[in-house]
């Protein structure tokens, strides 16, 4: 079997193994079944030009990582990734931001990315890249003189043609992906998205009788893979957690009450401020919840270099204070809000505890959390997953779960009011059926199934 060669921005710690997240556990388990590469940037930044890719193997897996010229770094990925690109393959237009100098800085950390990777490639090789930060890898490889398959997985949603073509240069986007021989969308939806914006754009988007889609002289394999998560390692973390001293002070803690759980990097995707708003709406509007019901959010900061990012801090710090200002009372603060990341397998005791799961971001690729959070249940006393339509994971789990429009915060409300009076039947036929659709398509699956695509 030939080698497989991962490329991402961020390479995980070799140690990283159980506690990675579940990107670096796909990863991780593909390249242990055929050996390889794994790519990116080691996350530390130079002066001038970057130096050569740093190896460092274990068993069958080598780590090459690079540095990242700092001007350029700015440029690239505060700048165009996450200033320009991210907010608008989530839609978020008013936020969205373009600059010349990002774009350049971004196609020049492409370039650096595929000069590094050249000398490490073997002719067999099959290369798979991730992400929106690297989109062009593969037309900068190409350039170098590479043959080999390659195939890019876009973790985000990819954007209707309308939004898209807001971005300035976004043609030249679409003919870097398709320079890659697999393209990879969370949803169906997305890859309608992108077959769209090609035919929009007139760069082909036709559909072959063997299924590829032609785009400018080529014939690429456009598919849905919705990433999945590893089930078993969740359910075993959730048991053995529920047990650990913290879980058990919050169990003690909650006592009777209803948890309500929402476990978020803190990015406006993820509709922070409207869950708030609904929570306040279901406390405003059924004041027999009160007391009863106890919301725990837990956002870990991230991008804090991203304007747009200090403000929603200071939006949710603001938020929680006032609606618990309004309606606590000596012995119940109704929002618990930590803001910090927690051990995975913290998470994974806390999840379990909870009775609601609340994953109702405005936009999002697929969103991990709602799979965690169903994994991590008892099967024989499971919590109820409320979840948004607008996230990537209401494709595969949207039958089983309690679907809400974020913006809604009367529906929100309703839907958490609804999930805490959910009869114990009902929630286990739900979270059965979840389950299944889980184990199904696990992170070993998703991962074989692209890995397959690309070809042995
Ligand atoms: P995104 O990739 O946009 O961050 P996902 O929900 O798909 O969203 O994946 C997030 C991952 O990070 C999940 O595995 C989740 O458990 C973890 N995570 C998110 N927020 C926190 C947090 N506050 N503390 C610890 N882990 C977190």
């Amino acid at each position: 079997m030939s080698r497989l060669i991962a490329v991402s921005n961020r390479v995980a710690a070799p140690a990283g193994g159980k506690s990675a997240g579940g990107l670096a556990v796909g990863i991780l388990a593909a390249l242990r079944q055929s050996g390889g590469i794994w790519f990116g940037w080691g996350g530390k930044t130079c002066v001038g030009e970057a130096s050569d890719a740093r190896l460092e193997r274990h068993g069958e897996i080598t780590f090459a990582t690079i540095d990242i010229n700092e001007t350029d770094f700015d440029g690239y990925y505060n700048g165009y990734c996450n200033s320009s690109l991210w907010p608008l393959f989530h839609y978020m237009l008013g936020i969205f931001k373009y600059q010349r100098e990002h774009h350049d800085a971004y196609a020049r950390v492409n370039e650096v990315f595929a000069r590094k990777l050249r000398p490490l490639l073997r002719d067999d090789d099959r290369i798979w890249v991730h992400d929106y930060h690297l989109i062009p890898m593969a037309e900068e490889l190409r350039r170098a003189g590479v043959n080999q398959p390659i195939g890019f997985f876009l973790h985000v949603p990819f954007p209707g043609f309308d939004v898209l073509r807001t971005l300035p240069g976004y043609r030249g986007l679409l003919s870097a992906l398709a320079q890659y021989d697999v393209v990879g969308f969370q949803t169906v939806q997305d890859c309608e998205n992108f077959l769209g914006a090609l035919r929009a754009a007139g760069l082909g988007g036709e559909r072959a009788p063997d299924g590829r889609i032609v785009v400018l002289n080529r014939r690429i394999l456009v598919d849905a893979f919705p990433i999945g998560i590893d089930v078993e390692e969740a359910v075993e973390q959730a048991e053995t957690s529920l047990r650990s001293a913290a879980v058990q002070r919050l169990a003690q803690d909650i006592g009777e009450r209803d948890l309500a759980i929402g476990v978020d990097r803190l990015d406006y995707s993820k509709g922070l401020p409207e869950r708030f708003r609904a929570f306040e709406t279901l406390l405003e509007r059924h004041p027999a919840s009160h007391r009863n019901i106890v919301f725990l959010q837990i956002a870990s900061p991230t991008r804090t270099g991203v304007r747009a990012y200090q403000d929603i801090r200071h939006e949710l710090e603001r938020s929680a204070g006032h609606i618990n200002g309004r309606f606590a009372e000596p012995d119940w603060t109704p929002i618990r809000y930590i803001n910090r990341g927690i051990s995975r397998k913290m998470l994974m005791g806390y999840f379990r505890l909870a009775r609601i799961g609340l994953v109702t971001p405005i936009r999002d690729g697929m969103n991990l959390v709602a799979k965690e959070f169903v994994a991590a249940q008892d099967p024989e006393t499971p919590g109820v997953l409320v979840l948004s339509r607008l996230a990537g994971a209401a494709a595969e789990l949207g039958d089983s779960a309690v679907l809400v429009n974020p913006y809604d915060s009367i529906g929100m409300a309703d839907a958490i009011l609804k999930a805490t009076e959910m009869s114990l039947e009902e929630r286990k036929e739900r979270h059965a059926a979840m389950m299944q659709v889980l184990r199904a398509n696990d992170i070993h699956a998703w991962r074989k199934r692209f890995v397959d695509a690309l070809g042995n």
